[in-house]
Parts: structure tokens; sequence; C-alpha cells
């Protein structure tokens, strides 16, 4: 019998709470979440939650209290801070929600909901960036389907023979309607990344992608797929991979091919992803990328001040960053 099942249980709450209380305004100035006045003060603490300021607004008409939480997504969670912060840390190494919510002690579908409000406000960062200078792009068509799709929860009827381990892949390039839609990955050679899950692969989809993806005029390095060939406004080049030229001089796409061999079993992990899901799992993995050169516990920390700005907060919990990064219907914008 372990003497400590849970890491949680060895934190002290005190460190936690100045911890949070640090990271809830650093660069932001101390005010009042509702009438966004500055004229607070401190009023007292909580018995229950040791460590935990009060605040309170003086603003004639306001005269409300507040504190650390308020607001941010972990406003009225019965958990402790502990928990919080070991779920983020845990998310950015990667772990499924099931495995934080044993990891913690929590119930599968909290840890699912935090994991997917975490990863919402972790795309906070994620939701304008556009790559420049020297781009290399590649594609991919990964397996979704209707994973924990059915409402209300429980099965629903697929209306056809269910699939069994995994869904087997059709011949020939996949699309949206077909569970098999396209990644395109967009790798800067400077090192930053942006990932777009798109329902095809025709040359108005590629063609829209990119314009969100990098500024144009920059230059591209692609292979020969035809969609790219017709992209306008970039300076293009490729390699012609049926005739087996990987590599001509700087003309080359190995780091967009690199990331794909890092994504691949990053997706594995989750057991299969929904296509609903599967725009909010690559913007994650990209924020996860472009931090990179951050441990774990720098990047749970990023998710955590983000976790605690109120804007950032409410946006998280509706799911607003992911739409930002859906571009499922991009074919449709495209014709418009
Ligand atoms: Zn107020």
């Amino acid at each position: 019998m372990a003497i400590a099942s849970h890491l949680h249980q060895l934190f002290n709450t005190e460190t936690c709470q100045a911890y949070i209380h640090a990271l809830r305004w650093k660069d932001r100035p101390l005010q009042c979440p509702r009438c966004q006045s500055h004229h607070v003060g401190p009023w007292g603490t909580y018995h229950y939650q040791p460590g935990l300021q009060r605040y309170r607004c003086k603003e004639q008409g306001c005269k409300r209290t507040f504190n650390d939480l308020t607001g941010t997504l972990l406003d009225g969670s019965k958990r402790s801070l502990a928990h919080w912060m070991l779920a983020t840390f845990l998310l950015c190494l990667s772990c499924s929600s099931r495995r934080i919510a044993r990891e913690l002690g929590v119930h599968v579908r909290t840890g699912y909901r935090w994991c997917w409000w975490l990863r919402n406000a972790a795309l906070s960062y994620e939701t304008h960036r556009q790559l420049e200078g020297t781009v290399e792009a590649d594609d991919l068509y990964h397996i979704a389907g209707h994973k924990g799709q059915a409402t209300g929860g429980g099965k629903k009827a697929l209306g056809r023979r269910a699939r069994g381990r995994r869904k087997k892949r059709e011949p020939g390039r996949g699309h949206y309607d077909k569970d098999r839609p396209a990644i395109i990955a967009w790798v800067s050679r400077q090192g930053a990344v942006v990932l777009q899950a798109t329902k095809d692969f025709t040359v108005q989809t590629v063609q829209k992608a990119a314009e969100i993806a990098v500024r144009t005029g920059s230059r591209l390095y692609t292979d020969s797929a035809s969609s790219y060939r017709a992209v306008t406004g970039y300076m293009h080049d490729f390699v012609n991979h049926t005739k087996k030229e990987y590599a001509r001089g700087d003309v080359h796409e190995n780091r967009a091919e690199c990331l794909f061999s890092l994504l691949k079993p990053y997706l594995r992990v989750f057991r299969g992803i929904s296509k609903t899901n599967l725009p909010g799992y690559l913007g994650f993995f990209q924020f996860l990328r472009n931090f990179r050169q951050l441990t774990a516990c720098e990047q749970a920390e990023m998710i955590l001040y983000a976790a605690l700005d109120p804007s950032v907060a409410s946006r998280a919990r509706k799911g607003e960053f992911v739409k930002c990064l859906d571009h499922f219907d991009l074919l449709q914008t495209a014709r418009n």
C-alpha cells in the first residue's frame, strides 16, 4: 500500500495559493472583475480556503467582494489548486484526460472537462499565429470519426456496422465526409509551426489555408501535389517525390514531414479522435511545438496564466478559441 497515492497530497496549500496569487496579478493590475475599478482593498480571508485573499471593491454601487479566482477557469471548483496545477502539468506531458483523472483521483468526466478547458486556454496563444520567411508545407490524412459524439451520452445509432477496434483506411485521398480529414502542416524554418485540419485538399482549400497560415510573399517549399502548385501569392518551389527527389539544395519539406512523425504518436495517445474535436487537439499540439524550448512546467505556467485571466477563461469555457482555429468550413468561406 502506497503512503501517498496521489501527488497533490504532498503539496502545501499555502504555497499553491501564493503561486496562484502571484500568477493571477502578474502584469495585470489588481481590479474588480465586475466593474473593472482599481479602487479595491483587502477584505479578510476565507477560513475554508487558507491563504486565499479576499478583496472588496470600494466603488459606489458595486461594493462586492472577490478573490484571486473570481472569474477565472478555476473559479467554483471544489478541487484544490494542487489538482489544477498537476492536471495542467500532465496535459503538457501529453497525457490523456483519462490518465490525468486517474493520477489525480477525480472523475473521468471532470478530467475531460478540465483538459478541454485548459487546452482552450492554451489555444489563446495560437489564434493569430502567421508564419513568414521560408515555410515548408506537407499534408496528412488522419482517421477521425464520431468518437463520443452521441447526443446525451451513451451509444449512438451509427446507421452502419461498427468498425471494430479502429476505422479501416479507405483507398485514395481522405475527405472529411469519409471520416479522414486532411491535416496541413506549415513549418517555418525559423521554428514556428501552424497546423490546420481541413475537409479536403482541393486547390481552393489549400489557397485559403495558406493565406491564413503564411504571410503573402513568403517563400514556400512543398512537394509536387497539384494543389500546392496552384497556390498563388508566394515564391513557390517544390520537390518531386515521384521522381525520388526529396531535397534539391535548400528546397525540401523535411521539417514538415518530421512534424508529422511527432504528431502521429501524440494523437495515438488519445485512442481515436472525433473529427469535431480534431482542430482542438491539433491546436494544442501546435502550442506545445511553438513553445517547445520551455519545460512542461513552464508551459503549464503559461496555460495557468491564461486560465487566470477572466476574459480568456470565459472564452475558453465556451470553446471560442477552437472555433478560431477550426478550418473545416474553409472551402465554404473560399467560395463565398
Ligand atoms: Zn466593483
